[in-house]
């Protein structure tokens, strides 16, 4: 075996391997609910792939340009405007093979060995291995519960160093549902306004699917003194039900936007044809449907938070966006050792979740609630009766 010390660097996503066990004891004829995955229950609409089977039928089947098609830029443009209130050309948007893919590109085109990456834990779990992967180190910006998992201003002054090469933001973010307002979004943009060097990397991929009042609040929009250095990742995965299509868009600076297509041309070409003409559809086509699965999600963010709060031993403050809930199991530490170890003895009970751990947090697991309200309240049951 010959493996580079890049790759040593980096652990596979434990997201990814939990739901693979829940799979594979699925196949071995065990009843599994799992809860683990970051992807919506709801089917993909209609007339989204209608234009993907629609493109196929043109034959749209060849290479597009390495970044998009201009179709799918445009409608981008509109997308950053109308839902984030980023105005943005289309020549500074790259699409990418999943929000993923462009988040990787972006830290591997702009980290060297030495470099630092500022990183709010608990945090999405490919952020820390992306960085690791580049060669560059994760510096954590711990979050509570009590905080609102959010960070301040005064804990990012103390954090930066001329080492520091990024701030990674994530709201609605990824496991702790945080979302920041944009009076918290201003106030972080001060300390960096007094740090050039510093990129910001703000993920709103999960933008839709927030329960507050209001509008969602950006970096790039809410700090345009800033905007010549960030990168805003979105994308169609979680709002549109797109997770297959595998489509991530970038919007930021000329030179970035270009550094990352200069990696994108030679680790993926251009993105999937099809998949491309479904995001346009996906993106023009009308948005009205979004309210309807945000009010879904609520509820059973609802239900699910005061499900787990009633269990002895077991809370979870309210996530204000995305569709995960962070569980603290602190009380029950002692008598299963670690997060992992009750996680198993959850597995065993017939649900998985994800230990905190695997996104840097401790004492907890991650539920995921894209689900049918009864697969949930089954699952929440098992989880009362395995740690009762
Ligand atoms: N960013 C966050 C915070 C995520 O949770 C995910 C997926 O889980 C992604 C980005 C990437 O999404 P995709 O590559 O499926 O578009």
């Amino acid at each position: 075996m010959i493996l580079s010390q890049a790759l040593s660097r980096i652990a596979p996503s434990s997201t990814a391997a939990m739901s693979d066990r829940a799979f594979a004891l699925r196949e071995a004829g065990r009843d599994i609910i799992s809860l683990s995955v970051g992807e919506p229950d709801f089917a993909t609409p209609a007339h989204v792939i209608a234009s993907a089977k629609a493109a196929l039928d043109a034959g749209d089947t060849k290479y597009t340009a390495v970044a998009g098609t201009a179709a799918l830029r445009k409608a981008a443009a509109l997308h950053y405007a109308r839902d984030l209130g980023i105005a943005v050309p289309p020549d500074r948007i790259i699409v990418s093979a999943g929000g993923k893919q462009a988040i990787f590109h972006a830290l591997v085109a702009t980290l060297d060995p030495g470099d630092a990456v500022l990183i709010p834990a608990p945090w999405w779990v490919s952020y820390p291995e992306i960085v690791r992967f580049a060669g560059a180190n994760v510096v954590p910006l711990e979050t509570s519960p009590a905080g609102g998992y959010r960070i301040t201003p005064d804990q990012l002054e103390a954090a930066i160093t001329p080492k520091v090469r990024w701030l990674l933001l994530n709201s609605p973010g990824n496991p702790t549902g945080a979302v920041y307002s944009a009076a918290q979004l201003q106030a972080l943009g001060a300390v960096l306004a007094r740090h050039p060097h510093v990129l910001i990397l703000s993920d709103d991929i999960y933008a839709p699917l927030r329960y507050l009042p209001g509008r969602h609040a950006t970096i790039a929009a809410e700090c345009p003194d800033l905007a010549d250095r960030v990168l805003t990742v979105s994308g169609l995965s979680k709002s549109h039900a797109m997770t297959g299509f595998r489509i991530g868009l970038a919007a930021g600076p000329e030179w970035l936007v270009k550094a990352m297509g200069k990696l994108q041309s030679h680790s993926m070409g251009s993105p999937s044809t099809p998949s491309q003409a479904a995001a346009v559809a996906a993106l023009e086509g009308p948005q009205d449907f979004l309210a309807d699965w945000c009010a879904v999600m609520r509820r059973r963010r609802d239900m699910v938070v005061s499900a787990v709060n009633a269990i002895p031993g077991l809370s979870a403050p309210v996530p204000d966006g995305a569709f995960y809930c962070m569980v603290d199991a602190a009380p029950h530490m002692a008598r299963f050792g670690d997060d992992q170890a009750l996680c198993l003895h959850l597995l065993d009970a017939g649900v998985a979740v994800v230990p905190a751990s695997a996104f840097g947090g401790r004492d907890g697991f991650r539920i995921s609630f894209a689900a049918a309200d009864t697969i949930l309240e089954e699952a929440l049951r098992r989880i009362a009766g395995a740690v009762a």
